[in-house]
Formats: structure tokens, sequence, C-alpha cells
């Protein structure tokens, strides 16, 4: 199993060396020939704006929601979920438009804009995860086919599935925690 991490902009090398403790082959994605053989691919935090422009100019959106509706999963984190949505709200950032939510950038302010916290997810498990948010957006609302995977203890939704794509509006990657990257390799394989 081969797994592309986009590397555009933001924490790309974390997600790759998630992947490697997990014996994962992973492989940095920046042109669109490097998407070749890729079973899954990783949409990294950082700045969506600044991802979104050097992924269409380097013509990798089209490329990429193509293969994700052709069935690649996807699995994005913070900026990447934000990239994923159809609707962003009162924003205009250009996004592959793949998944049935509506979010919200930096949706938690500035006083509290990075914060960390034990997070209830039951598809991983009893044991908590440790979910940690650095200017995070939020899903606002979604659509039926939708699965929420997280909400913090308000009800607001902070991660997600369908069919093969997943969001998390944290950063599992900035942990030591492995099981949300499992996660998403067991949808990769067809065994989630
Ligand atoms: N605030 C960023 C944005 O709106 C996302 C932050 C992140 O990915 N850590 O694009």
């Amino acid at each position: 199993m081969k797994i592309g991490v986009l590397a555009s902009q933001g924490a790309f090398a974390e997600h790759i060396s998630t992947l490697e403790k997990l014996d994962t082959e992973a492989v940095p994605v920046r042109l669109p020939e490097e998407l070749r053989g890729v079973d899954g691919l990783i949409i990294p935090g950082g700045e969506s704006t600044a991802i979104s422009r050097l992924m269409s100019s380097y013509n990798l959106t089209d490329e990429i929601a193509s293969m994700a509706r052709g069935g690649m999963p996807l699995f994005g984190t913070c900026a990447g979920m934000i990239l994923m949505a159809k609707n962003i709200s009162s924003n205009s950032t250009a996004s592959f438009g793949l998944m049935d939510i509506k979010v919200k950038r930096n949706a938690f302010g500035r006083q509290v804009d990075s914060f960390e916290m034990e997070l209830a997810i039951p598809a991983l498990g009893e044991k908590p995860f440790p979910a940690v948010f650095i200017r995070a957006p939020i899903v606002e609302s979604c659509d039926a086919g939708v699965d929420i995977l997280a909400r913090l203890k308000d009800g607001t939704i902070v991660a997600a599935r369908q069919n093969n794509l997943l969001v998390t509006a944290f950063h599992p990657e900035l942990t030591d925690d492995l099981r949300f990257h499992r996660y998403f390799l067991d949808i990769v394989s067809g065994e989630s």
C-alpha cells in the first residue's frame, strides 16, 4: 500500500513520519505524476488558501478530485478538511468540493486559537484521542450521508467520514497516537 501526502505547504512531513511509524510507504506529492500508484492521499493542515493556490498552479486540484470521485480514499486534516468541503461559510476558497459538509474556518477565534483536548472517538475505541487544534475549522453542518465521528462537548462536529472521505478539524499527525492514521489505512485497504 502506498499513501501520498500532498506536500504543497503545511504539516506534510509529520504525516509522512506517522505513516512510516505504521510501516506504510508514504510519498510527498507536489506534481500530478507523483499521484501515480498512490492508493490513498492525505491533505494536511496548513493555510488552506495557500495550499489551494499551489495545487491549482501545479494542476493537482482536478486530478485529485477526479481520483477521489473514482473512490480513492482522502484524509483531510484541518486546512485539508476545509479544502474537501463542498461548502465553506463566508469564504470563497476554491476547494475540491467533494464532501457534503459545511465548514467554518478559524472557528475558535483569536483568544483560543490553539488548544489540546482529550476527545471521545468511539470508532477508535474507548481510550480518548489527544486532539490538537490549531486555528481550527469546524463542521457547521452535514448531510445525512455523512458519519459524524467526533463532537466537542457542546455538540460541535470535529471529525467525520463519508465513504472514502475522512476529515478531522484537528491534527492527529502531531501526536504519538497512531489510531486515526491506522483507521485511514483500514479505509484504504477496504477493512473499514
Ligand atoms: N486556519 C487555517 C485555514 O483556515 C487552517 C489551520 C490549520 O490547518 N492548522 O486554512
